[in-house]
């Protein structure tokens, strides 16, 4: 059994398989440290308050599940504070509001004026807020450490990790006899990549991977694998995978930058514990949290083109998008500075919901991918769903078939996220 892509969901799929007693499991990746691996490079946010059954319920066993180990995974309790600017859009969160609570998240109603009396920190602009909401079981979580813990599991279950193996190439062959349109993946290609290279030395990977060729001249190993079930976990980079058996995507590549800000202590507005607060979600789209001495803050930039973009704009992309937005909302962010950040690929689809299941037309393909802004905090429920489709067949406790692919040649079957981030 095949598993393409290292990332926190094929890693994820590789452990539930086996400990439901699947053998022979090969993991192949570019590149298992994950540099250009969302994987590896997000802002560690972990909620279940969605819009959409499927994607509430895959959260809330995945963050069941940190919160049961929640040492290991470094998953923290401490919620998410979503402020709102927007009143149709306060009006549609508190719609949803009955679905999240059915399903016990306990989500709270905060009105405007008592934003600053719960959350000192937030002392600015307050005349702008419609009201907010706080999900108190939603947290962080140290993504790390979640994939870390996967890939030990699954070793210690006999899966073996392929590292520095770009897939190259995919051999199907038809089955099911004339009147079938049925086809299995037969074998994939894959080329051996050496340590620092098609990596070059500025850490681009664009023309190995958009193009798919390794530079000519190079002496790399290519390896032929005979496939009896091949799972497509490769994140952002699926569409390049599907290309290659003649299935095209909706899947686009999109940056996403964040970046960690140094605040003074002595800054902190009277009462605010930064250390204490979860994830906070500003009306003007800007999040952020403590991590660590600094804060963790992101902000997509609603112009930003699809591509494999893995430039940081650097202090720039603090000046012009966090520090404003920061500093508008609260006071104590008043004098923070830009310490580093970095850039990472959201896999959006066109209802910014993930792609799961068995591939139509093939007797032995499956993927897992595009998870957006939400693999992290889904890929457990993600490896159990999938692993029981795999090898019974059918779903069990998570159905995820309203994540299939065929759902986006009906529009009525989207399933679309609206407090995407
Ligand atoms: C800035 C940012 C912030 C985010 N914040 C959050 C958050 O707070 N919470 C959350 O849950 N999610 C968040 N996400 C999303 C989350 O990180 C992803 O959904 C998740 O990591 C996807 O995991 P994956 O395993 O599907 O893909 P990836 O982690 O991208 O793994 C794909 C793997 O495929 C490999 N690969 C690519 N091409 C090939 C090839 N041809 N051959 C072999 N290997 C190949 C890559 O090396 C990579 O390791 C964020 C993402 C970003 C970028």
């Amino acid at each position: 059994m095949l598993i393409v892509g290292g990332g926190v969901v094929g890693t994820s799929i590789a452990w539930s398989l086996a400990e439901r007693g699947v053998s022979g499991i090969c993991v192949v990746d570019l590149d298992l440290a994950g540099v250009y691996a969302s994987s590896e490079l997000n802002a560690g946010g972990a909620r279940a308050t969605w819009w959409q059954p499927v994607n509430v319920d895959l959260c809330r066993s995945t963050l069941d599940f940190f919160r049961a180990h929640a040492a290991l995974f470094g998953f923290r309790e401490r919620g998410y504070l979503w402020l709102y600017g927007d009143r149709e859009l306060f009006a549609r969160a508190l719609e949803k509001r009955a679905l999240q609570n059915q399903r016990g998240l306990g989500v709270e109603v905060i009105e405007a004026g008592a934003v600053h009396e719960r959350f000192p920190l937030i002392d600015r602009a307050l005349g702008e807020l419609v009201g907010a909401t706080f999900s108190p079981r939603d947290g962080l979580v140290n993504p790390n450490a979640v994939r870390a813990w996967y890939r030990a599991e699954a070793e210690r279950r006999g899966v073996v990790f392929r590292n520095r193996h770009y897939v190259n190439g995919v051999v199907t062959e038809r089955v099911g006899g004339a009147a079938g349109s049925l086809r299995r993946v037969a074998a994939v290609d894959l080329v051996e990549v050496a340590r620092g290279h098609p990596l070059d030395e500025d850490g681009a990977v664009r023309e190995a991977l958009v193009t798919h060729r390794v530079s000519p001249g190079s002496r790399l190993g290519e390896t032929r694998l005979e496939c009896q079930v091949v799972v497509n976990c490769l994140g952002a980079w699926s569409p390049i995978f599907s290309a290659k058996i003649g299935v095209t995507d909706v899947t686009e590549p999109v940056r996403r930058q964040l970046c960690l800000v140094d605040v003074h202590r002595s800054d902190l507005a009277r009462g605010v514990a930064l250390e204490e607060l979860g994830m906070i979600v500003d009306a003007s789209g800007l999040y952020f949290h403590p991590e660590g001495p600094h804060v963790l803050a992101g902000f997509s930039t609603p112009t930003e083109a699809p591509g494999f973009d893995f430039d940081y704009d650097g202090p720039q992309f603090f000046e012009a998008e966090i520090w404003p937005r920061l500093a508008h909302r609260a006071s104590s962010f008043e004098r923070c500075g830009h310490v580093r950040g970095w850039a990472g690929l959201y896999a959006v689809t066109p209802d910014r919901s993930g792609i799961a299941g068995r591939v139509a037309g093939f007797a032995n393909l499956f993927e897992a991918h595009s998870f957006t802004g939400r693999g992290v905090m889904q890929s457990y429920g993600v490896g159990r769903a999938m692993a029981a489709l795999i090898t019974t067949g059918r779903y069990e406790e998570l159905d995820l078939s309203p994540l299939d692919r065929g759902r986006f040649e009906d529009r009525e079957r989207w399933v679309l996220e609206e407090l995407h981030i």
